[in-house]
């Protein structure tokens, strides 16, 4: 599993950190980043939650682990 950020959708909230911290940073401009670039599967509950809860939708899910 792969996961994204749109730096230009997020908000800051900062609820995806809260829900997979091992995932998500928070960028000194004030939008979250992704620390991964693959998620771990014992990581992908949480990163579904993160993205399920972030208010402006700005985490973006590809199932796609083959490349
Ligand atoms: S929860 Fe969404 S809006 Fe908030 S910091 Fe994370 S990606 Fe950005």
């Amino acid at each position: 599993m792969k996961v994204h950020v749109n730096s230009q959708i997020c908000a800051g909230f900062g609820i995806c950190l809260g829900a997979a911290p091992e995932i998500f940073e928070l960028h000194d401009d004030g939008y979250a980043i992704v620390r991964v670039s693959e998620v771990k599967p014992e990581d992908e509950d949480a990163v579904r939650r993160a993205a399920f809860q972030c208010p402006s939708q700005a985490i973006t899910i590809s199932e796609d682990s083959s490349g």
